[in-house]
């Protein structure tokens, strides 16, 4: 099979947040490629509707936002990851604002700062409820005009080009065409983003297939704490399945809605003093727990009782989204269900993006730096993002690789065979959706866990034989990604005897202080 090979010096492999503002560190040393799935705007940076936290108030410090985040980290927090998050934070962001990004001000021109659970001072960056958007737009406006960059849409990543265990590029599908071409970098940097879509429900778009997890894992690095997935409490359900659910914002809990079963019971009332504002973890627990209880496939939050207009001039987003599905907020309430949100373990790196394979760096949802222990704080994610890509491309040169004679480098496997594959891809990617879903969710059980590690097993053996004979196609690719980060997923939740923060197991309800460790795990072999 003959081979298009293309040479770069730096290639990245995404375009949200990370690999955007890793772009702009390192593009006037050397010429730089960017690898995206689908159109460049395609991620879940573009989503983002909070902000990014950050100090920026005289009233808030550095020593407060560490403590709110190592709060909510339960123990498993790196404090000097922290400790630098927040400390670079307000230049990070200041980085952006100078290359174009537009954030929401205050009358006095200052930045406008909300606050949100958990932080413990107004500290949340924003630009309207469209955060994401912003962020994207401001940093592809500064990148795409410059002679050293160019961005190939459509091109997916799926396997790293290892020599003397170094990284050397990767190979990837151009979706368009169906051909593989062979990218040789000096350096390479994962951006991929999350993993949402091993969950039958998510908040997250089509890409978070965890494809870099899955590289980074076969590849032979080191994955960190792949338990620890956050749920969001109240999405909105639709009857037919849609990619990823949109999200029902905090705020609407926050400005007095309900939760109420399907007979209208307000089911939070004795499970937390706060209720509906309990913190986002034990509302998602007992959406859970109802839904399970009852066999339901929704609860309803309802924000009816408040005044129409005040409803529609506070959620106009929400309003618009909703009456697509013929659901008028002002009027009756929302069927809504939890969905897996943000991936808090990932591809172990230093504090400069490094992972266990020279030449190969990793910053962003995909990467574990180990800020967020075993909870994320909200509006953290970005926060993380911005400033570890800045650090890995500060790093760059100093990790770059060169000497292996390029043409050496031949695919690891031959894909010969064609299989008739696509429909096997569907059936097995919605089994594992569910099975995730129901066994690794929101509330674990043992068994639950050891019956979907049987499967997965099982899986991940025909999945791997698919994909190493099979003709390659998108939907081969993205199921060996959903596979290898399912297994991940449900072997760390199964070494972790306890309960903590996301990761909640009935048969284990308490902390254990034996367990107060990060779940490494790496390839046999
Ligand atoms: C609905 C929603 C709301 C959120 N709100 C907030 C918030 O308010 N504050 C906050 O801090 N965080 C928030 N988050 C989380 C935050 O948006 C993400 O953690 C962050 O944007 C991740 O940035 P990233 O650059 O690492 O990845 P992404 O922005 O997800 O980008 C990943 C990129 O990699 C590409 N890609 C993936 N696989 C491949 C492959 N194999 N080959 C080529 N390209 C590939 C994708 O197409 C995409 O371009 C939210 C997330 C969601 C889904």
């Amino acid at each position: 099979m003959e081979i298009k090979r293309i040479e770069t010096d730096f290639l990245l492999i995404g375009s949200g947040i990370a690999a955007l503002n890793f772009a702009l560190r390192v593009i006037d040393k050397g010429n730089v490629l960017i690898l995206t799935k689908k159109e460049r705007t395609d991620a879940n940076t573009n989503y983002a509707q909070g902000g990014i936290a950050s100090v920026f108030d005289k009233e808030d410090s550095f020593k407060s936002h560490k403590e709110d985040t190592v709060r909510a980290g339960l123990g498993l927090s790196e404090e000097e990851a922290v400790d630098i998050m927040v400390r670079e934070g307000p230049s990070r962001i200041k980085d952006i604002i100078n290359w174009g990004v537009e954030f929401t001000e205050d009358k006095s021109s200052d930045l406008e700062l909300w606050k949100e659970g958990g932080h413990s001072h107004r500290r949340i960056v924003h630009a309207g409820d469209f955060t994401g958007r912003a962020v994207e737009k401001g940093l592809i406006s500064a990148i795409k005009s410059h002679p050293n960059i160019r961005i190939f849409e459509h091109h997916l990543a799926f396997e790293i080009i290892m020599a003397n265990n170094s990284c050397y590029g990767v190979y990837a599908l151009d979706v368009s065409t169906g051909e593989i071409i062979q990218v040789i970098s000096k350096l390479t940097l994962l951006a991929t983003g999350g993993a949402g879509q091993v969950y039958q429900h998510t908040s997250n778009p089509g890409v978070a297939t965890g494809d870099g997890v899955a590289m980074a894992y076969n590849a032979g690095c080191r994955i960190a704490d792949m338990e620890f997935f956050q749920f969001h409490p109240t999405t909105l359900y639709t009857p037919e399945p849609e990619e990823r659910q949109f999200l029902i914002s905090e705020a609407v809990r926050g400005e007095g809605g309900r939760l109420y079963d399907m007979d209208g019971n307000r089911f939070m009332e004795g499970i937390h003093p706060k209720m509906e504002l309990a913190p986002r973890d034990v509302v998602a627990r007992a959406c859970d727990s109802v839904l399970k209880k009852r066999g339901d496939n929704y609860v309803y939050l309802d924000i009816s009782h408040k005044d129409s207009n005040e409803i529609k001039n506070k959620f106009p987003n929400i309003y618009r989204e909703c009456l697509k599905y013929s659901i008028d907020i002002t009027k009756e309430p929302i069927p809504v269900v939890p969905a897996a949100h943000y991936m808090c373990g990932g591809v172990y790196t230093d504090l400069f993006g490094r992972t266990d394979i020279r030449g190969l760096l990793a910053a962003g949802e995909v990467a574990f730096t180990g800020v967020h222990g075993a909870n994320r704080l909200a509006s953290n994610s970005l926060l993380e993002a911005l400033v570890f890509s800045a650090r890995a491309g500060k790093e760059a040169l100093d990790w770059m690789v060169g000497g292996v004679p390029v043409e050496d480098i031949l695919p690891s496997t031959e894909r010969i065979t064609t299989i008739e594959e696509s429909v096997l891809a569907v059936h097995t990617k919605k089994e594992i959706k569910q099975t995730m879903w129901d066994y690794v969710g929101i509330v674990r059980r043992d068994y639950l866990l050891n019956r979907a590690m049987r499967r997965f097993e099982l899986y991940l053996e025909e999945i791997e034989e698919l994909y190493r004979n099979s003709y390659l196609s998108q939907d081969i690719i993205e199921l060996h990604s959903l596979i290898t980060v399912a297994y991940l997923i449900t072997r760390s939740a199964l070494s972790r005897n306890e309960s903590r923060g996301l990761h909640f197991n009935k048969d284990h309800p308490d902390e254990n202080e034996q367990c107060k460790n990060h779940t490494i795990i790496r390839k046999e072999g």
